[in-house]
């Protein structure tokens, strides 16, 4: 692995009170003494903060600064790194790098400084995905994930996995070795009764990915109604702003709009879907197909009913019954409240009015109330990278074939071929088994500076 000195801005790109750039590789520190005016950083003790100077090329002053030095391997790549403070103008902040770049560094590709932390064993893999959710969290579930992902509990779990099914391949591949004389290292029994116990894990982390999922990228929540039932206004009562088009002229809505928003730490997905009626025009048909296909995706479902048109209701309840998936909430809502209208057969349904705002927060908590139900507990396993929950699909199908080949009674070399695979699979996700492929995908998810 590459040890060059790299650097980039780690601050985001604007202006901002201060900006801090990252050095890091064989001999950054003394790169930066190169053009540092102060005390020498070389001779600097590691992990501590010094106030210096930052010389241009032509030995004018570029900016005060603070730089801090970490020394080998005790750092974040692993390597010797500075960590420069400077003012966070986007002059000093291009010019800093330049500056850096003419005294002998180049600058970072995405990812690399964590890619580095990586290749010297800083990290695991998993773990250095959960340093790009860390980044992207923004709710507290999904940062109570990735904390828990960035400190190696998620890769410990799935590497004491793997080594459980590393321990069962050698038995039986020890028994192949001994084949002349027809010995069973491992009975077929408790091989079967372990193979189904990691089975049984690796469903219930399959499962985990969608309330995962949610609960990084939002609870996804639909918004359903007839035509005019309110679903706009209510979709702007709930974000308390006017981001949904509101009118009174039917089909407005005619695609839909997702918004995400934050109550009390649970992060929802809100779709605003096109009214859902019967209807000869294609355009909105299309919009309500759609609407429909939200409907399925949905963990929560809005039924918004209006009362001044009753008779719409039943269709738009027929059509939700067929659509919604089957682990789905359906919260039913009554809108217009300030009409004063009696519903007849409504009364447990929850009364609001999007217009003038009554009962929204008594919304908001049954949004609320309806996630948490559906989400797994903070302290189960829960798998929200799309890559690992790839890899455990293929782990699966593996386990199936060994579970499926003990049955059936095939040869062991066939059965710990099987068992090689789950074990492969698994390790892709910590990066016990890496290839330049794997870590191109990782890290260009990351940003230049991470
Ligand atoms: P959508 O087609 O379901 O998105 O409905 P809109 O949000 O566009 O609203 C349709 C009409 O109903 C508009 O004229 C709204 O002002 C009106 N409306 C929405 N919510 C309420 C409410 O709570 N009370 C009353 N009186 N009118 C409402």
């Amino acid at each position: 692995m590459d040890d060059d000195i790299i650097c980039a801005i780690s601050t985001p790109p604007g202006v901002g009170g201060i900006a801090v750039a990252r050095v890091s590789g064989r001999g950054a520190i003394e790169l930066v003494d190169s053009v540092w005016r102060g005390k020498s950083l070389a001779g600097a003790t590691t992990h501590s903060a010094h106030y210096g100077e930052i010389m241009a090329p032509d030995g004018d002053t570029l900016d005060t600064a603070v730089a801090v030095v970490f020394k080998g391997p005790k750092s974040f790549t692993g390597e010797d790194t500075v960590e420069l403070s400077v003012h966070g103008s986007r002059y000093v902040q291009r010019e800093l790098i330049n500056v850096l770049v003419q005294a002998g560094c180049r600058p970072a590709g995405k990812g690399e400084f964590t890619r580095r932390a990586f290749a010297n064993g800083r990290l695991d893999l998993a773990s250095a995905e959960a340093v790009a959710d860390m980044i992207a969290s923004e709710s507290k579930a999904a940062h109570v994930i990735a904390v828990r992902q960035l400190k190696g509990e998620y890769s410990n779990n799935i590497e004491r996995l793997r080594s459980k099914i590393v321990d069962l391949t050698a038995l039986l591949e020890l028994e192949l070795d001994f084949s002349e004389e027809d010995v069973e290292f491992a009975s077929r029994k408790s091989l079967k009764e372990s193979a189904e116990e990691v089975r049984g894990m690796l469903e219930s982390l399959a499962g985990s990915f969608k309330a995962g999922n949610a609960i990084k990228n939002g609870v996804p929540v639909a918004i359903v109604g007839a035509p005019n039932a309110g679903k706009s206004t209510l979709l702007n009562a709930l974000l308390a702003e006017d981001r949904a088009l509101v009118s009174p002229i039917s089909g407005t809505t005619r695609d839909t709009i997702e918004e995400t928003l934050d109550i009390d730490g649970v992060l929802f997905r809100l779709i605003d879907t096109a009214g859902i009626r019967d209807t000869a025009d294609t355009i909105e048909q299309m919009g309500i197909e759609r609407a429909l296909s939200k409907v399925g995706d949905a963990s929560i479902v809005v039924l918004l009913i209006d009362p001044t048109r009753d008779e719409d209701s039943d269709t738009v309840a027929k059509y939700i019954e067929e659509k919604m998936a089957r682990d789905a909430r359906l919260i039913t809502v009554v809108n217009k409240a300030d009409l004063g209208i009696e519903m007849k057969g409504c009364e447990h349904a929850l009364a609001i009015s999007a217009k003038t705002g009554a009962g929204v927060e008594t919304l908001k908590c049954a949004l609320v109330d309806a996630a948490r139900a559906g989400l797994p507990d903070e302290s189960d396993m829960i798998v929200t990278n799309a890559r690992h929950y790839a890899s455990i699909v293929e782990a699966l199908a593996a386990t199936g074939r060994v579970i499926d080949g003990l049955d059936s009674g095939i040869s062991g070399d066939f059965i710990s071929q099987d068992l090689r695979e789950v074990a492969h699979h698994l390790g892709t996700i910590t990066g016990t088994i890496t290839t330049t492929e794997i870590l191109s995908t990782v890290f260009s998810r990351f940003c230049i500076g991470k």
